[in-house]
């Protein structure tokens, strides 16, 4: 009888072949679809998250706004902006903001960082956390996170016609480059770990 290494049997994620690991990646015997093997797709998540959040600080120090009127040039961070916003009444402009800049990116890397970290060590193996529900959840709000992106672009072409020029900061890049790595991140994160 052939002894067969429990641990190198992968599954095929398109047509669900069980294939055995070849290393790094393992071309699937019955499709031909790529099949990376569990540790890389984890290693790729962290890097994707890590950068993620290393965009994300720039994201909130430098000025997403930038508002030129008479000559005057003045920025504003994504808090500054909401607290300028919340002062003069636009409370639910404020309330989006708040909620698509920082509580749901920092919401996705505090569970991004927490599923990654129970694939290797069992943590909350028997609390009742349902995993997938929040692995589905940071898939669900992703492009939602860019709401953010999209409020400066609207702002922008609506006070252009008010004599004040608006032009997205440094930020906005950096917050862009930010979700677009979280995004990466969940996509590369290998839902079959969760446990
Ligand atoms: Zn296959």
């Amino acid at each position: 009888m052939i002894e067969i290494d429990e641990n190198a049997l992968i599954r095929c994620p398109v047509c669900e072949a069980v294939n055995i690991s070849t290393g790094d990646e393992t071309l699937c015997h019955r499709c031909g679809s790529r099949i990376s093997n569990q540790k890389s797709s984890t290693q790729k998540a962290w890097a994707y998250l890590i950068t993620a959040i290393i965009a994300y600080i720039p994201a909130n120090l430098y000025p997403m706004l930038i508002t030129k009127q008479f000559g005057m040039i003045e920025g504003s961070t994504i808090l500054g902006g909401v607290v300028t916003l919340w002062e003069h009444g636009s409370y639910p402009i404020a309330a989006i903001i708040f909620f698509a800049s920082i509580v749901i990116p920092v919401m996705k890397f505090l569970i991004l960082i927490y599923l990654l970290i129970s694939v290797k060590y069992p943590i909350g193996k028997d609390k009742k956390v349902d995993k997938h529900k929040l692995y589905y959840m940071t898939e669900a709000v992703g492009p939602w996170s860019m709401i953010d992106v999209f409020v400066v672009a609207i702002l922008a072409a609506l006070i252009h016609l008010a004599n004040v020029e608006i032009v997205a900061g440094t930020a906005a890049t950096a917050f862009a480059i930010s979700v677009f790595f979280t995004l990466l991140a969940a996509h590369a994160f290998d839902e079959r770990l969760i446990k």
